[in-house]
């Protein structure tokens, strides 16, 4: 046995963290259901590190060194419990399982339990940063025991992205946290994109502007507080031109936005835990939304151009507002994520650091951006923070935000431009920050109709008011 580490599954990303790992200097076994997989890896990268090729799962596990680490990245769901439950009755106490691919923080759970009876570890693992960011250093969240990590750590330390030095990986908590936390990585990504979206939107209708104009205004903010891998490329995929047509490529490309499940689960565990992840949910219903076209179409049909004539008369100005609107509602959304990691980490005893999964974020990943910095240091300075928007950076740069953030989301409901993302992010901020909230009025018209008590502002205890007999106020 010589490989320190093995990866079976070399579909894309299989076979891009084995070139990782073994550019890296690690011996890698590497396996695959159909063995030309790993046939052509050995053949086409052989030369790049060490590969320990085997055609049967046990010549792999029989490659590895002990305690064995096996890295499974296959597809989530029904093939990786094919493979865990092959790989078992090949392994020893001690050994470690490393699933790499999107699974479900409950399934990762579930396996745990099942593989800690086998004495065996399990180490749910959320890897970012798509095929590229696994060759050359994605950003991972590996989950499960702290024995685990003794050995896997150095291992995907070294092979994670670093930022001045830090490597984007760290241990996040045992079983599903690595899971849960790469599963709200997710959700924060479709509430990033769609937001980016929403200002484009605006941009295009408010300065009646071409792709290509827009593109150079999102370059200019990737020098700024902005920074961020998605800005960078929402700059590229806007430049582009498609060759067939020669129009902007953004226009030859169907409005319909697809999805794998990861941003649909992030906003299911959210209303289970109870944990109001606006930003997340608008992001995630607009891609249902674009999906319906047959709604969208006799929509069009029934009510066609509605929104008021809409005329930018400072351009500049404007762009300002859409950069600081983005901003402010971007802040939203993460402080509505790190709540959810909060919130999980509190149901599941995982002891989830927070400045840390900022830190894991940095690089590597699809999100990764200067701001996760600021979420660091916040997090480190209090970790006990209420929530991310009251942090002295972010609280000054949402209170400075706030005008142009008024403004874009009431001059796109005149022009009829739909901005879910900014108009409810708005939305949130203003109810946190309200002195009262209407849901007196919903307690009362609870109480009304269901006798389901309210609590009182004056006195403690909870009450019933006796609605349909003289309306005595009684204990409840
Ligand atoms: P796919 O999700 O397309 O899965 C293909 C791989 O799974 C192949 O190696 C295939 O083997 C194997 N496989 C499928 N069914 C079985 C089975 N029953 N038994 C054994 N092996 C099986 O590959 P990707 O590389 O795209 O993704 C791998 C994992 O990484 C997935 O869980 C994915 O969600 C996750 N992921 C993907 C990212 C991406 O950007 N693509 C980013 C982050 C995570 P065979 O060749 O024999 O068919």
């Amino acid at each position: 046995a010589t490989a320190q580490i093995g990866v079976t599954g070399l579909a894309v990303m299989g076979r891009n963290l084995a070139r990782n790992l073994a550019r890296n200097g690690f011996t890698v076994a590497v396996h695959n259901r159909s063995p030309e997989r790993t046939r052509t890896l050995v053949a086409e990268h052989g030369d790049e590190g060490t590969f320990v090729p085997a055609e049967s799962l046990a010549d792999f596990v029989a490659a590895l060194e002990r305690p064995r680490a096996v890295i499974v990245m296959v597809k989530a769901g029904g093939p990786t419990d094919a493979v865990i439950d092959e790989l078992v009755p090949l392994l020893d106490a001690g050994d470690i399982v490393v699933d790499c691919g999107n699974a479900h923080f409950a399934d990762t759970r579930r396996r745990e339990e099942a593989l800690r009876e086998h004495g065996l570890h399990f180490v749910g693992t959320g890897v970012s940063g798509g095929e590229e960011g696994a060759l050359l250093g994605p950003s991972i969240m590996p989950g499960g025991s702290a024995e685990s990590y003794r050995k896997l750590g150095p291992i995907f330390e070294k092979i994670a992205a670093q930022v001045e030095g830090t490597p984007c990986c760290r241990h996040v908590g045992p079983d599903g946290a690595g899971h849960f936390v790469k599963m709200v990585h997710n959700g924060i990504e479709y509430a990033d994109m769609q937001l980016i979206a929403e200002a484009y939107d605006l941009l295009r209708v408010g300065l009646s502007a071409e792709p290509a104009e827009i593109a150079e205004i999102f370059r200019g903010w990737n020098s700024g507080e902005l920074e961020s891998f998605l800005i960078e490329i929402t700059a590229d995929v806007l430049a582009h031109t498609d060759a067939g047509t020669g129009r902007a490529f953004v226009d030859v490309v169907r409005d319909q936005a697809e999805q794998k499940g990861t941003g649909r689960w992030t906003v299911q565990i959210a209303l289970d835990l109870g944990i109001p992840i606006t930003g997340i949910a608008e992001a995630t219903f607009a891609r249902s939304l674009s999906g319906h076209a047959d709604q969208r179409e006799a929509a069009r049909a029934a009510f066609g151009d509605v929104g008021e004539k809409w005329q930018v008369s400072d351009r500049e100005a404007f762009v300002e507002d859409v950069r600081r609107a983005l901003l402010a509602s971007k802040i939203v959304a993460y402080a509505q994520g790190f709540d959810q990691i909060r919130a999980g980490s509190r149901e599941y005893d995982w002891d989830i650091d927070l400045g840390g999964t900022a830190t894991i974020w940095r690089g590597g990943c699809i999100i990764r951006a200067r701001f996760l910095d600021r979420i660091r240091q916040a997090y480190d300075e209090q970790p006990e923070l209420p929530t991310l928007l009251v942090a002295p950076w972010f609280a000054d740069t949402v209170r400075d935000g706030v005008p142009s953030w008024r403004r874009v989301v009431a001059d796109a409901a005149r022009a009829g431009v739909p901005a879910p993302a900014f108009a409810s992010s708005l939305a949130y901020f203003d109810a946190l920050r309200a002195e009262r909230l209407p849901a007196a009025l919903i307690q009362g018209l609870r109480d009304n109709f269901g006798a389901h008590t309210y609590h009182r502002v004056d006195r403690e205890g909870s009450f019933h008011t006796l609605w349909s007999g003289d309306r005595t106020e009684v204990e409840g």
